[in-house]
């Protein structure tokens, strides 16, 4: 897909703020540094327009980027941030919650991880919030492009295991250096879940 349009549209605390249009939402989850706004900014073809730091203590939002008015990308923040106080953490931990199990827009999600490593516990969690309330997941294995083509099929199976990924949710190899997998996320998602 070639994306021309673009719009930050908000960035949301609490649900009455959330668009309310209808259009199908995906959203972004992955640990802080994993590459997630790298990720968003290829495969929308912009260089920064989701922002690329990690620093902890960011207000903690979800923003809602629309895609050619035909949907949502809502970049969830960044998880598994060792210095996160206790209490911003719960408040993560809520904000996600209660979009993530209420949001009747969200059509999937898609868990951003580093193909190089193995998923976190933190990773794992995330999958397993995700099945436990049976929202569709596609796996970002990103940063393809720092490993060796002939090991990438070893480390995807590495973190499916880790995951233990169901079959209906697909794995990606991806990179946001040089596009790999790109095309196959915006067929994924305009074909299977439009
Ligand atoms: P975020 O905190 O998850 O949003 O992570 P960022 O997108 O800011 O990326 C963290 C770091 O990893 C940055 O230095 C990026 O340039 C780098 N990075 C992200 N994706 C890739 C990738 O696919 N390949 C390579 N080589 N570096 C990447």
């Amino acid at each position: 897909m070639k994306v021309n349009n673009v719009e930050m549209v908000i960035s949301a605390v609490k649900p009455d703020q959330y668009p309310d249009e209808g259009l199908p939402e995906f959203a972004l989850a992955g640990r802080s540094n994993v590459g997630k706004s790298s990720f968003i900014n290829k495969m929308i073809n912009r260089k920064s327009l989701a922002r690329t730091s990690s620093k902890p203590g960011k207000t903690q939002t979800l923003n809602f980027y629309k895609i050619e008015e035909m949907l949502y990308f809502v970049d969830v923040p960044g998880y598994g941030f060792a210095k996160v106080s206790k209490r911003e953490r719960e408040a993560w931990g809520q904000m996600i919650e209660t979009y993530m199990t209420s949001r009747k827009e969200l059509q999937a999600v898609m868990l951003i991880v580093d193909l190089r490593h193995p998923p976190t516990e933190d990773d794992v969690m995330m999958y397993d919030f995700l099945k436990y309330y049976d929202i569709p997941c596609v796996v970002i294995a990103t940063k393809a492009d720092k490993i060796p083509k002939g090991k990438w099929s070893k480390h995807s199976k590495i973190t499916k295991e880790k995951l233990n990924l169901i079959p209906e949710d697909e794995l990606i190899i991806f990179s946001s250096e040089t596009g790999e997998g790109k095309e196959t996320v915006w067929n994924i998602l305009t074909k299977r879940f439009k």
